[in-house]
Formats: C-alpha cells, structure tokens, sequence
C-alpha cells in the first residue's frame, strides 16, 4: 500500500522479516498471558557475607507460554515496557511476591525480605504509592520485609520526581535498593540526594573482581562509597568461592549469585528456607 512505502522493503529482508514478525507474535502471546496466568515467580536467595545465613530473595519473572515456551524476562520485558503492559505485569509480580512471601514467613515462622524489581513505567504511575500499600495490606507482608529494585537510569532523569517517589515508598518503611550500580551514568550525586538503602553491584564488575585489577578497583570503591554513605552492599552474580572471598574481605553485606542458588520455585525456597531454619 501507499502508506507502507519504501521504508516497507525492510520487512522483506528475510532475516528482519522473521524478526518482526516474532516480535508481533510475542507482542500478542504477551497480552493475553495476564489472563490465562501464564507468569510464575522463582526467587534467588541472598546471603550474609558474615554469617552465610539466608535473609532474604529477589524476586524474578518467567512466562511459559504455550505458544513460545519458558520466555525469560529478557527477552519480553523490553516489549512489556514498549507496549505499557509491563504496568500490570509489574503489579502483578509485585503482589504475587508479597503474597507468597507473607506466606512463607508465617509457615516457617521466619524473616525472609523479598526484593522486587521495579520498572520505570511502573514507578511513574499516579497509584504507584496506593498500589504499593494495598499489596502490603491484602498480604500481610510487614513493610520492612519488601524492598523496591530501581535502576540508575530511573534516578538519573526526572530526578525531582524520582526523588519525591522514592521518599513515599520509604515512608511506608519499604526499602528502596538500586539494582545494577556502576553501569548507568557518571554522575552519582543522586545517592547523595537519595538516601539509598541498598546498592547492588552488577555482576559485570563481580564476575571480573578476581582476575580483572580494573574491576576489582571499581568493586572496591562502590562498597566504600556506599559504606561512607551507610548504605548496605549486595553483589550480584557470585559464582565461586574466590568472589566471595574477596567480597568478603572488602566487607561486602551481602551476595547473590549461582555459588549459593539458581533462582528457586516457591517450593525449592521453602525447602532451603527451612532447612536454614532449623539448624
Ligand atoms: P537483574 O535484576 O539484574 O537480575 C539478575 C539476573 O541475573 C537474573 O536473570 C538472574 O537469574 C541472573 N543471575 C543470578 N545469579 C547469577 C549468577 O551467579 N551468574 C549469572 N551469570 N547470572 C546470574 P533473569 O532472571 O533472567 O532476569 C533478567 C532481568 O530481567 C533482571 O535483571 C531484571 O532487570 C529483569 N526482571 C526480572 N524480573 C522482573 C520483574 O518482575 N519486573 C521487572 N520490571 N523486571 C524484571
Ligand atoms: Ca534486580
Ligand atoms: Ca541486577
Ligand atoms: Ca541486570
């Protein structure tokens, strides 16, 4: 047609063409999947690095899709927050993991915090802060047990508004960490503006601190910076004991990473959870 024009050639390129059209099929499989509950939550512990006991698990979505298969959330969370569906599903994932936290810490009469990761769009909405306080109260989940994973990128741009979102969910006594800390921009002065409970070190500098001198200079620096700040470190992707040792002697707070767990079903979690318990 006339409207498609020149630019319509592209789509005829065999390789874009099969591009696109997987991304309008999973564009479609996306909108439905709400409804027909295809999403499901798995948890990753997170450890003390002083005691190695379990005090609390991030949150991470999955898709099985019947049309599509396990979809990971890289591959469809860029779609969800192109398209706005990523709102619902945000919600969604935010009050699944109240409610099957809450759950879990009356079962296993236990503490257990549970972070959940937070998308921009999300965070931007008018209810944000309602919606928030209406997962804690339908679940039961004490406020200090939820803790909010935002991006560098959020707080960089609009920093105004970020700020006074920020300050409105910690007055609620939820926890606000930034996830993937080092790999967004230059300019830290928002932790100064912010008061920041929690940084996470992206696995990208974790992965490299043992071998690579420049990565373990910048893991050094993030974990004094944040603890000058009195702002607790979590590193991210831990995946052998010569990480974690280093970590250690840096007095990181707190890992994640495959060296402990793979992100677990509710019933994985619940089996570690309680065996932690007991000892
Ligand atoms: P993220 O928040 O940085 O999550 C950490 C990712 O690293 C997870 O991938 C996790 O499975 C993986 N990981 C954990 N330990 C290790 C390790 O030791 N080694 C390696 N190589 N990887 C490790 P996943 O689950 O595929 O999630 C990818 C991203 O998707 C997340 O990155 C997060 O940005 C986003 N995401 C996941 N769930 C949600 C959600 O409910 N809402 C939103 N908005 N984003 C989500
Ligand atoms: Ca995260
Ligand atoms: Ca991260
Ligand atoms: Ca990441």
């Amino acid at each position: 047609s006339k409207a498609l024009g020149r630019n319509s050639l592209a789509v005829f390129t065999p390789g874009l063409g099969r591009e696109l059209m997987d991304k309008l099929k999973l564009e479609s499989a996306l909108r439905t999947a709400l409804d027909r509950d295809e999403f499901y939550l798995v948890y990753q512990p997170q450890v003390s690095l002083k005691t190695g006991q379990l005090t609390g698990v991030e949150a991470l979505i999955r898709w099985k899709s019947p049309a599509l298969g396990l979809v990971m959330p890289g591959d469809f969370i860029p779609v969800a927050e192109e398209t706005g569906l990523i709102v619902s599903i945000g919600e969604w994932a935010l009050r699944t993991a109240c409610d099957q936290i809450a759950q879990l810490q009356l079962d296993l009469r236990r503490r257990l915090n549970v972070a959940v990761n937070l998308s921009p769009r999300q965070v931007h909405q008018k209810d944000f802060q309602t919606m928030i306080e209406s997962a804690l109260l339908e679940s039961g989940l004490p406020a200090n047990s939820l803790e909010v994973e935002l991006t560098e990128h959020l707080l960089m741009r609009d920093s105004e508004e970020s700020l006074e979102i920020i300050e409105r969910v910690q007055a609620l006594g939820v926890k606000v960490a930034i996830d993937d800390f080092g790999t967004g921009f230059s300019n830290m002065s928002y932790i100064t503006r912010f008061r920041i409970d929690r940084l996470k070190i992206d696995q990208s500098f974790v992965s490299r601190c043992v071998d690579d001198q420049n990565s373990l200079a910048v893991t050094t620096a993030i974990i004094a910076l944040a603890h000058s700040l009195r702002i607790d470190v979590v590193a991210e992707g831990v995946e052998t004991p010569a990480q974690a040792a280093v970590l250690r002697d840096l007095r990181c707070d707190f890992a994640q990473g495959y060296l402990y767990a793979r992100p677990l079903s509710l019933e994985g979690l619940r089996a570690m959870a309680s065996e932690t318990t007991k000892q």
